[in-house]
């Protein structure tokens, strides 16, 4: 079984979300998730969630406790509404929202103790692959995880992949893949992202120490999104 996760960032309205959830029709074992907007999680957690399809946050505040923390969704919102996964650590939180590795920490220690299952994303830019400091700069990035326990997973998410039609090599992610799960003793599971489609996503899928894929465009139509789920 592959986690086949969507990420439909800003994306949507309240039709199109609906339209979305009746057009997907995927025959498939794997475990699909879907990252909604804030707004629609409750609803969908509601109509949608099943044992193999499952509604993800995008993001989550890194308090944990109630307070005067204007804007912002805890742990125990989403706990609340039924929501099982979320997303922290995107490439674009991290550049717009200013989120560093300590605070995305802070976010999956806070869905943690919710049993909330957190999807780290962690990817390298363009300029630090091509000064071949990527291993490195992963490392960085997960270096707080290490004591890590069960449920984590990680979606490795070149930022020169995403939204660009460009996909790393297979020997790239493959790389990656076994240099993210090396850093731990336990199971963890890492998704590929970056330009993912029906066209290349079984080929991804089949790779070594892929566990699914993460999709940000192509998951916004749901019959493509159900062909990836499918493959
Ligand atoms: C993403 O933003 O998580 C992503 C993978 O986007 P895209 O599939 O559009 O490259």
């Amino acid at each position: 079984m592959k986690i086949i996760a969507a990420n439909f960032k800003m994306n949507g309205d309240r039709e199109f979300v609906d339209n979305w959830f009746q057009n997907f029709d995927a025959d498939t074992e794997n475990l699909v998730v879907v990252g909604l907007p804030a707004i629609y999680l409750e609803s969908s957690v509601q109509n949608f969630n099943k044992s193999h399809f499952k509604i993800a946050a995008q993001n989550v505040s890194k308090f944990n406790n109630p307070g005067a923390y204007t804007g912002q969704m805890s742990s125990a919102m989403l706990n609340d509404v039924g929501v099982e996964f979320c997303i922290v650590g995107h490439s674009e939180a991290r550049e717009h929202l200013c989120e560093d590795n300590q605070s995305v920490y802070e976010k999956y220690s806070c869905l943690k103790s919710f049993s909330i299952t957190p999807i780290v994303c962690i990817g390298e830019s363009l300029e630090v692959r091509e000064a071949n400091n990527h291993l490195d700069f992963i490392s960085d990035q997960i270096e707080k995880f290490n004591t890590a326990e069960d449920k984590i997973i990680f979606a490795y998410e070149p930022i020169w992949a995403i939204g660009t039609g460009l996909v790393p090599t297979q020997e790239q992610i493959e790389e990656m893949s076994s240099h993210i799960k090396s850093h731990f003793s336990q199971q963890v599971t890492v998704l590929y992202g970056g330009s993912v489609n029906s066209k290349n996503s079984s080929e991804i899928l089949n790779m070594n120490n892929i566990d699914g894929v993460l999709v940000g465009g192509a998951s916004l139509n749901a019959e493509e999104f159900a062909n990836i789920a499918q493959s």
